[in-house]
This record gives structure tokens, C-alpha cells and sequence, in this order.
């Protein structure tokens, strides 16, 4: 009996179905090439589905993203998903796939390749060396705390309010998460907090150390206040081995941390949910980068976010890490070529689009 695994897309907006349409080439290709038992179908989200559907997450995209091994996403936000009335964006969006689902495990790893060391803001003696992984936590915090919202005090002013909420189950699942992921690297867990001043922060610190004491003792744990990660991700960021975030932290250290990268647009990600009764976990797989705006519709997005966010469902979620290991080697490869996009682009490098990258790339599986 096969185990055909499936794949779910959702292009979203902006420059979301412009990556996506890359990663969508580079998928085919190894499913044809590689005999993969994989099958992977489009379903509608965002402006494009409210239009059609009435809904952002029509019912039959959230059957299909419960079903599926694991899902693809562009992106999404942008001038037209703004525009859509208030009450649909509450009804259910990607927040709401996110929780529906409870992807608690935020996953993105850093690496400084070679060949981009000279698109980055930071100098090469100090990219030397680094790979890492950011584990984010994704379902609590300070984004989902309650009580939230904006009021006016009997006094007439005005105040706005969030919870920085965390319950001591949901703070020890995702430090297992990054425990796990350690054994599997460097044996080195960094969490992130802000234990000097936020109660929240102490709590946060003191259940990690339990879960490790109790269940990871051959793991090295360390904690870190978050305004020194942030300085510290920019001064010697090969130190990091795997880095343990709340949700907010993660989110602001993450998008800094891309710069060791080259730029937002090389950053992939995965979402990763607790495992079912059958053992297999819900999985989104994503750019980091949002819907851009600014140059969305004109071809020149890196696709390279959503092309190694392919490569880490290969790994994760579809039994195929040989594929994975030949699509992060064949993107090695095509930027080996000296093939740029804009957000990457050196002196004496080929400036190239969208399009254009993708087929580096597939060039690059090509050749044996
Ligand atoms: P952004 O990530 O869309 O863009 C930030 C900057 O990086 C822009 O200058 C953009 O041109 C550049 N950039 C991003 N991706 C790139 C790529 N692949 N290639 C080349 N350059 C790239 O962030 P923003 O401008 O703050 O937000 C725009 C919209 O995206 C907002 O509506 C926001 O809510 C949404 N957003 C969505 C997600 C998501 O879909 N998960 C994540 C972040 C932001």
C-alpha cells in the first residue's frame, strides 16, 4: 500500500502567489522526477476567496487543511485584504488556521550560506559559522492574552490593553519541541525571556529549567534576557544553537535575525502542531516574509523563502529528506551562479526575477 501524503497550497495575496507559483514548479518537478508518493492541490484563501466565497477561510479550505500532511502558504496582508470588512478578517484568517489547527511549534532556522554573506548588513567574520534555529512559540503570549482592547476609563482617557498570558502546559510542550530539536543538532537550547522585570518572564524561565531537569538532562540549557539576544544576534550570532522564544520575542528577533541571512525573503519557516492519534502532526509550511506590497505584481520577489519552506515539509511532514537535502543543495547551487534577486543583489551579481530564479534553481536539480 502507498502512503500518498498531501500537500495543501494557499498562495494568499501580494507577492504570496508569485513565490508560491516557484515552490509550486520546484514540487512538481521532484514529485515527477523523484517518483515521490506526494499530491499537492490549490485551495482558496484571502481576498480572492471572500470574493468568490463569502469567507477568507471558506469551510471546504478548512477541511482540506485538516486533512492535509501538511500545507504550503504565500503570504498575506496587503491594501485589498485591509479592505475587507472587519467582521470577515475576525471570521477567520491565517491567525485563525494557526489556532484552529494549534500550531504552537514556530520553526525557523538561520543560516548563514557563503554566498550570500556579501548582501548581508553584517560583516563576514561574523556570519562565519551560523546555523541555527529560532523555536518561536506560536499559540499564546502576549498576542492572544486576555483581556485585550481598547477602552475609555470613567475619567474620559483612553487606554489600550494585552496579556502577556502563559499557562506552565503551554510553555513546557514548546520547550520539549525545542529540547527534541536540539538532540538533533548541536545538544544547545537558548530561552529567550525577560525574567528581570516581567513575572510572566520568571515563570516562563523557571518551567523551561523544569523540563529540562526532568526530561533533557543531555541537553545544555542557557537563558538569555531578550534585549541582549537582540545584541547579541548582531554581534556574534554563531553562538546560537537552537533559541527558545515567547511569541512576541520571536517575532521581533526572528525579522532581525533575517539580516545574517541576506534578507527577509531568504527566511522559510514551519509551523508545526501536536501530534494526532495517528502520530502525524498539522504543518504549515511558510515564507517569513509578508505579502510586500510595495513591490508585489512586478516579478522581482525572492521565491527562495518559499522554496526552502518546501524543502523543510519535504523533511518534516512528507518522508522525503533526501528531496529536502537536494532542494536546499540545488538553492546552494543556483546562488553558487551568482544569480540574484533585487532584495539579495551584489556588485558583479545577475540580477534576476522572480521567474527567472525558480528556473536557477530547477536548473540546478537538473544537473546531476
Ligand atoms: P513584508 O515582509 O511584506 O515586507 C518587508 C520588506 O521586505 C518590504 O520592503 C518588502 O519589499 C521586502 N520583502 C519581503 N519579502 C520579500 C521577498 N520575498 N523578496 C524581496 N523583498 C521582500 O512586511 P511588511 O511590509 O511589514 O508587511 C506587508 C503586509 O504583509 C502587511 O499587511 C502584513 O500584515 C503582512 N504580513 C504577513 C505575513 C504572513 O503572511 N505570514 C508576515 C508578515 C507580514
Amino acid at each position: 500500500m502507498t502512503n500518498t501524503k498531501t500537500v495543501v497550497i494557499l498562495a494568499g495575496e501580494g507577492i504570496g502567489p508569485e513565490v508560491i507559483a516557484e515552490a509550486r514548479r520546484i514540487l512538481d518537478w521532484l514529485v515527477a522526477h523523484l517518483d515521490l508518493p506526494i499530491t499537492a492541490r490549490e485551495a482558496l484563501y484571502g481576498t480572492e476567496a471572500f470574493r468568490r466565497a463569502g469567507k477568507i477561510v471558506p469551510d471546504e479550505t478548512m477541511a482540506a487543511l485538516e486533512g492535509a500532511d501538511a500545507i504550503l502558504f504565500g503570504a498575506t496582508g496587503g491594501p485589498d485584504y485591509d479592505a475587507l470588512p472587519a467582521e470577515a478578517r475576525r471570521a477567520g484568517n491565517l491567525l485563525r488556521i494557526r489556532r484552529h489547527l494549534d500550531l504552537y511549534a514556530n520553526l525557523r532556522p538561520i543560516q548563514a550560506l557563503p554566498a550570500l554573506h556579501a548582501a548581508s548588513s553584517l560583516k563576514s567574520r561574523v556570519l562565519e559559522g551560523v546555523d541555527f534555529v529560532i523555536v518561536r512559540e506560536l499559540s499564546g503570549g502576549l498576542y492572544f492574552g486576555e483581556p485585550r482592547g481598547i477602552e475609555t476609563l470613567p475619567d474620559g482617557e483612553r487606554r489600550g490593553v494585552n496579556t502577556h498570558l502563559y499557562t506552565a502546559s503551554q510553555i513546557r510542550r514548546v520547550a520539549r519541541f525545542a529540547f527534541e530539536l536540539a538532540r538533533t543538532r548541536g545538544r544547545r537550547v537558548c530561552s529567550v525571556d525577560k525574567a528581570n522585570v516581567m513575572e510572566a518572564g520568571a515563570f516562563w524561565r523557571e518551567e523551561v529549567s523544569a523540563v529540562q531537569r526532568a526530561e533533557f538532562a543531555d541537553v545544555a540549557l542557557t537563558h538569555m534576557l531578550v534585549d541582549n539576544c537582540a545584541m547579541q544576534l548582531v554581534r556574534a550570532p554563531a553562538q546560537f544553537d537552537v533559541l527558545l522564544t515567547d511569541n512576541m520575542f520571536g517575532d521581533i528577533l526572528s525579522d532581525a535575525a533575517a539580516m545574517i541571512t541576506g534578507s527577509l525573503g531568504m527566511l522559510p519557516s514551519a509551523s508545526i502542531g501536536p501530534a494526532r492519534a495517528d502520530g502525524r502532526r498539522a504543518a504549515l509550511y511558510e515564507p517569513v516574509h509578508g505579502s510586500a506590497p510595495d513591490i508585489a505584481g512586478r516579478g522581482i520577489a525572492n521565491p527562495l523563502g518559499a522554496i526552502l519552506s518546501l524543502a523543510m515539509a519535504l523533511r518534516w511532514s512528507l518522508d522525503a529528506p533526501q528531496a529536502a537535502d537536494r532542494l536546499e543543495e540545488a538553492v546552494r547551487a543556483a546562488l553558487a551562479t551568482d544569480v540574484r534577486t533585487r532584495d539579495i543583489m551584489h556588485e558583479g551579481g545577475r540580477l534576476v526575477g522572480t521567474g527567472e530564479m525558480g528556473s536557477a534553481v530547477l536548473a540546478a536539480l537538473e544537473t546531476p
